[in-house]
């Protein structure tokens, strides 16, 4: 694979086989290379070593465990060129983007190599004179994950880091199209002296099978997802069954509101970040943009130039900053998505074309209402639909009206407005005048049916921890 220095990274690839799989580049239909398919039998038979392996790494301490983790932050970032080509080549990204996601997702290692060491009990005052009470916290056992390709690296480390911080073994299934990442930050844990098992990689073009055998299976205590709500329902009640632990971080539809008193220029900035990252294809990209009556049209004009100047190409070419769409299906949603939008009477202010391949213009609609179905459905592609609002109280209930509630974005000067809007917002995660919000040291989540629980922060290691409650008696 062209300009990797490190080959020992694609170690994963394998020769064609009948089952074995293929990675394609989507910004040119090239394929990559193959990855090897795992059965059923011999994904049961890696969670079988994978449970093994957990009993000695929970006895291990949480310093050993961070001296292990804190040597694989350092070879992500050693390797991060490598990595981010990596990513590109397979997901699709401009350059900058994998580079950064590469720094994003080694942040994870560092942060929680650090936060297992405060994995507190407590001793709690006993309200009997005979007793004393108290708490330790010991990790969930095995944790098996299932991840999207549109955070190749991020997506797993984001989950990966805090379980074995906590003491836990890890099996994870990264999506069809972006194995090779998955496997290159296995292999960089290796070198790092993780001992064997305890991060497992499996892949499979039979997601059904593995999502089953996950949820089912007595060996894995607890599952993490990073997906669209839709599997994550499925998830959902397949685990109902073993009554198993899940951490759900499902799809959105985030509101990015700019008010009659915002800074409109930094508005623009952050509506380019926050919508156009990743051809548009985040969780948490902006995905209707609500604009106060009195600033609607200097906000579109500018909103329009910043648009027509995104050089739309390979992620691996300089410059470019929208990259392909992930596939077809991708770019036929797109497509969609953006008719139904004009026939219910939007106007298309720049963009609306499906180029060749997969790539899409960056496209901004003006007349488009609250009830359009664009507003309603999570895009995931590079559409900025712009409504019209004129007062707040309207607004909070525009942006509150979907089933979804993880990311929300708004521009005001005014500190009153800012902390009754952040207030009044039902989603997990506000931005007020920010337009890119993810950080390790931040609670990722969303509220409603955007998922449960957090990644990041501390609340990121409860979700490896289960709490147990020793009484002491007879004293
Ligand atoms: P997806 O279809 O739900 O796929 C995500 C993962 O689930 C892939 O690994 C996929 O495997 C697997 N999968 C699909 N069907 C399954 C099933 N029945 N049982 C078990 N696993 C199954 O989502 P996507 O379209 O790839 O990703 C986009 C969605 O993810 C969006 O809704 C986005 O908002 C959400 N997302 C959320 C966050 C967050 O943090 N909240 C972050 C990123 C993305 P295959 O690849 O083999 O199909």
């Amino acid at each position: 694979m062209e300009n990797i220095s490190n080959m020992s990274l694609l170690s994963c690839l394998v020769e064609q086989t009948a089952s074995s799989i293929p990675v394609v580049n989507p910004a040119n239909g090239q394929t990559l290379g193959f990855v090897a398919t795992h059965d059923k039998l011999a994904i049961e038979n890696k969670i079988q070593k994978a449970k093994t392996a957990q009993k000695s790494w929970a006895k291990t301490t949480a310093k050993q465990r961070a001296d292990i983790m804190q040597r694989w932050y350092q070879l992500l970032m050693d390797n991060q060129e490598d990595l981010a080509r990596i990513m590109t080549l397979e997901q699709g990204k401009p350059l900058a983007e994998s580079r950064g996601e590469v720094a994003y997702g080694a942040s994870f290692l560092q942060w929680f190599a650090e936060e297992g060491k405060r994995a507190y009990g407590e001793t709690i005052p006993t309200p009997l004179a005979d007793r004393r009470i108290m708490t330790i916290r010991q990790p969930v056992g095995v944790a098996a994950a299932i991840t999207p390709w549109n955070f190749p690296i991020a997506m797993i480390t984001r989950k990966a880091a805090p379980a074995l911080a906590a003491g836990c073994s890890f099996v994870v299934k990264p999506a069809v199209q972006t194995p090779l990442s998955a496997y290159a930050v296995a292999e960089l844990a290796r070198q790092a002296g993780l001992p064997d098992d305890l991060l497992v990689v499996v892949t499979t073009e039979d997601a059904v099978m593995v999502g089953e055998l996950f949820c089912q299976s007595p060996d894995i205590q607890k599952i993490s997802f990073t997906g669209s709500t839709n599997v994550g329902r499925i998830l959902m009640r397949q685990s109902a069954e073993t009554v198993k632990r899940v951490s759900m971080e499902l799809g959105g539809n985030a509101p990015f509101v700019v008010f009659d008193d915002a800074d409109i220029d930094l508005a623009v900035k952050g509506a380019i970040a926050s919508k156009f990252r990743n051809a548009g294809q985040t969780c948490v990209c902006a995905n209707r943009f609500y604009v106060h009556d009195a600033v609607y049209d200097e906000f579109a004009e500018k909103f329009a130039k910043a648009v027509s100047e995104l050089k739309i190409g390979d992620g691996l070419e300089d410059g470019v900053s929208i990259g392909p769409l992930i596939d077809d299906k991708a770019k036929e949603k797109t497509q969609r998505l953006l008719q139904d939008a004009v026939n219910e009477g939007a106007t298309i202010a720049v963009g609306g074309k499906a180029l060749e391949g997969q790539f899409f213009e960056p496209t901004i609609l003006t007349n488009v209402s609250h009830t359009n179905s664009i507003v309603q459905e999570e895009i995931f592609g590079p559409i900025a639909p712009l409504i019209r609002f004129s007062d707040e109280a309207s607004l909070i209930e525009m942006a509150n009206d979907t089933i979804y509630g993880l990311a929300s974005y708004f521009y005001s000067k005014d500190i009153n407005r800012i902390f009754r809007v952040a207030e009044a917002l039902d989603y997990g995660m506000v931005g007020v005048n920010e337009g890119v919000i993810s950080t390790e040291v931040a609670p990722f989540g969303g509220v409603k049916q955007s998922g449960i629980g957090r990644e990041g922060a501390s609340q990121g290691l409860d979700e490896y921890l289960n709490t147990k409650y020793i009484c002491l008696g007879g004293m």
